[in-house]
Order: structure tokens, then sequence, then C-alpha cells
């Protein structure tokens, strides 16, 4: 259910495996797919769900864009058919190890960046997930040893027999609570699959320094070997950051790296570097070699991407910043008095936890969202100024008079993009294009 990338794949490696295929999607199918369902030669709907034929199915492996509360969905649970995630669907196939890496934020990078040391090591890795091509069509095709695999908290409530070899937990904070009855208890729950399954032979990676975290493992029976990170404590098994000078990573022995020498900048990329680090290490990987990969590692775009300097002023495209903590790391590590651009649709979100980032920090506020009331009403005691833009181009153009010499205009909208945008891509490129037309 669900013709997307993970839905094709889906399709593609159920049919290998002798499976009779039945796609359907309740929208219409993207343009993009369609070729792959002509060359898949397997039955397909679009615009419906016809449930008689869903509702006789062995096992129903579901896109997680679909909630659980469907009616579909609903009506399939109550018949006792099995519904899975496409992630333990293509699982059941596979013999490759796996590092699995979830939370709230962070997700992308630190699995772009265990996937850049790995493969740069000479292993032969797989990159798979909430990313790039499907893992289930990957398992068809590919022979792989080891997959990366980002997965994000839907992807996780589906699964139930697979087991990550290493796992790893970045953060939990505030995200997505519309698909778990606004309970940061439920989510946390969802967050806490990635350790399910583990036995004493595998890893489990998390942040030391996360409340809901602490709290969660208080809660449960780790059966994982674990090794925690800290920017604050010192590890005896993990990683931490010494005299904020350098990241010691000790796992069998030690490894140590000056901070200064990391390709990603900001607290929030520390700790994904000490996660891709301690994950490393655990493979053993050479010191040498996973010390090169975290300096010379390129993160994709939108996430605290330097896009210009115009006449001194440094403009920062962090549009996949779409919850509040996100925001909360960009603004931590501005540098220089900055112009903050935010805003678009709010997802329950508290911005009492950035007042005093925004005191310190933030010279203005410009607001690119249809109804900016909550933040205008949060801020509004602590910057003088306080606009409004309704595209891109405007918000540039307000942060660029706004802004003078040697400070920063930073898009960090700690919202989702689809009021304004199509997505949080396209907010970002919107952004790009307008500060290079300056
Ligand atoms: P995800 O895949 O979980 O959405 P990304 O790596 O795409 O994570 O980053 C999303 C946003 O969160 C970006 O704005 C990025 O700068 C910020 N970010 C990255 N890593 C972390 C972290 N460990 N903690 C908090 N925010 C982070």
């Amino acid at each position: 259910m669900g013709a997307g990338e993970s839905g094709i794949g889906t399709a593609f490696l159920a049919k290998k495996q002798g499976w009779t295929v039945f796609v359907s999607d309740y929208s219409k199918i993207h343009d993009k797919f369609k070729p792959a369902l002509e060359e898949l030669d397997v039955e397909w709907e679009e615009g419906t769900h016809t449930m008689e034929r869903i509702l006789s199915a062995d096992v129903v492996v579901k896109s997680p864009g679909i909630p659980s509360t469907a009616p579909s969905i609903v009506a399939l649970k109550e018949k006792g058919i099995s519904v899975i995630s496409e992630i333990e669907f293509a699982a059941r196939y596979s013999n490759a190890k796996t590092i699995c890496i979830t939370g709230s934020n962070g997700k992308t990078t630190t699995t772009l960046m265990i996937h850049h040391i790995l493969k740069k090591a000479g292993l032969n890795v797989g990159l798979a997930g909430n990313i790039g091509e499907s893992y289930a069509k990957q398992v068809a095709r590919e022979d792989y040893d080891w997959y990366v695999l980002e997965l994000s908290s839907f992807q996780l409530d589906d699964m139930y027999d697979f087991k990550a070899d290493i796992a790893v937990l970045l953060n939990i904070t505030p995200d997505h609570l519309d698909r778990y009855e606004y309970s940061m208890e439920k989510y946390a729950d969802s967050k806490f699959r990635i350790v399910q399954n583990q036995t004493k032979n595998d890893w489990f990676i998390y942040n030391y320094d996360d409340p809901m975290i602490q709290q969660g493992i208080k809660k449960r029976n780790i059966t994982g070997q674990q090794a925690p990170f800290s920017l604050t404590e010192k590890m005896k098994v993990g990683g931490y950051v010494d005299n904020k000078q350098q990241i010691t990573i000790n796992i069998k022995d030690q490894f140590t790296m000056s901070i200064h020498d990391l390709a990603l900048k900001g607290k929030h990329n520390l700790q994904n570097s000490l996660a891709s680090g301690i994950a490393s290490r655990i493979l053993e990987i050479r010191k040498e070699a996973v010390r090169e990969s975290l300096s010379d590692f390129v993160n994709v775009e939108h996430r605290l991407e330097f896009v210009a300097k115009v006449h001194g002023i440094e403009f920062i495209n962090d549009s996949k910043a779409t919850n509040v903590n996100s925001t909360w790391f960009a603004l931590e590590s501005m540098e220089h008095p900055t112009v903050w651009i935010v805003g678009g649709v709010d997802k329950g979100n508290d911005y009492s936890e950035l007042t005093a980032l925004v005191r310190d920090k933030v010279k203005a506020i410009i607001c690119l969202g249809k109804n900016n009331e909550k933040i205008i009403e949060a801020f509004q005691n602590e910057v003088e100024t306080i606009v409004e833009a309704s595209n891109a181009l405007e918000a540039v153009a307000y942060g660029y008079r706004l802004a003078s010499k040697d400070e920063t205009v930073l898009l960090s909208p700690a919202c989702a993009s689809f009021d304004l945008f199509e997505n949080y891509e396209h907010r970002g490129n919107e952004f790009k294009k307008a500060v290079r037309s300056l």
C-alpha cells in the first residue's frame, strides 16, 4: 500500500521472491514511478484501495506515510492480517549486517557520515532507509555486506522481528506528535523500537545527554552493549568531548581527534560525529581512516548550508530545520549577530525554548509563513524588529536590508514548509536562488 519509493522497491523484491503482488495507492501515483510499474508487470491501482482485494492478502507492506489510524489499516488489523514496513519485509531476504540510525534530528547527516566512513575504508556497504533508493530494491538487486539505514519512527512502528546489529539513537525531541496522540511517551516508545531484538553481541549507541533517552533506558531492559556519547561527561565506553578541544572515543582502545578538524561545525554535529566515530570504531575501521573521513565529509544541502557572502553578509540555508530543536542548534552555532528567517506550518511548537538564544544572538526576525502570530507573540519583547514576508525573495530582501557587514542571515524555520512551498527542498532552493540574485 502506497506506491512511492518504498512501495515500488517492495514490489520488485516481492516479485523476485515469488509473491503475487498487488500495488494499491489511495492517491495518484507519481509519474516517475509509472515506468517501474510497467517494468514490474504487476497489477496496480491508484486513487482508491479495493478493500476486498487488499483484505485477502497474506501480508501488507505499508508506506510510512499511511498512518495506523487510516480506515484501511484498521480494517486489516481487525482481520489479523500482518501489516509491516518495507524495511521489515526486505530484511527477511537479506543477510547483510545493518547499522540503523534514528532520532528526531540528525538522521540523514549521521547516516551519510557513517556510510562515507565505511565506504572510504573499503567496506562493501549500501545506503538506504529514509534516503535514496529503497532498501527492498537494493536487497533485490545488490549484494552488500553492510547497510547503513536511516529509520524514521513511522518505519519503526511497523517493524517487529527486525534487528539492528548496531543501533544509533541520536535524540528524542518533539516532532510528528500528531501521529502519536500528542504523547511524547508514545513517540519515544516508537524510537526505542530501534533496539528491539538486539542480543549481547549487538551495540546500542545513544545520546547520553538526552533526558528522554535516559528515561527510556531506565524503563527498559537494554540487551545490546551500550556505547553512549556525551558533550559534557566522560564515557568509559563510548565517546565524549574533552575540554571543548577534542573528541575521544573509547571502543576497544582510544581514538582522539581535534574538534577543529571535524568537517561539520556546531554542537549537534559534534554529536553526529561522535555517533559516527563510535560506529566505525566498533567495526574496527582504522583510526587514520576514521579521522580522514570525519574531516572531509560533505553534507547534503539545506542543513546549515553556507550559501554566499554578499557585501560581507553571510547567508545560511537551514531549511531542513522543521522543528524547534533543530533550530535551537542552528541558533546556538551562530557566531555573529543574526537576522533570523522563521515560520511556516507550526507542528505545535513551544518557542519559549528559543527565548534565551534569540535574546543573545538575534537582531531581527523575518517571519516566512502564512500565519505568524505565535512567533510574533513569542518574540516581540525580545527583538526590536519583526517583519513578515510571503515568499523567499521578499524574505531575502528584508534580510539584506536588516543585516550589516559581518552579520548573518539564517533561514532556520522550525516549521514545516507546505503553506508557502512544496517541501523543505523547494523552500531552501528558493532561498538560495533569491540570495544569488542579490
Ligand atoms: P533528519 O534526517 O533527522 O531530519 P538531518 O540530518 O536532515 O536530520 O537534519 C535536520 C535538521 O536538524 C537540520 O536543520 C540540521 O542542521 C539539524 N540537526 C542535524 N543533526 C542534529 C542533531 N544531532 N541534533 C539536533 N539537530 C540536528
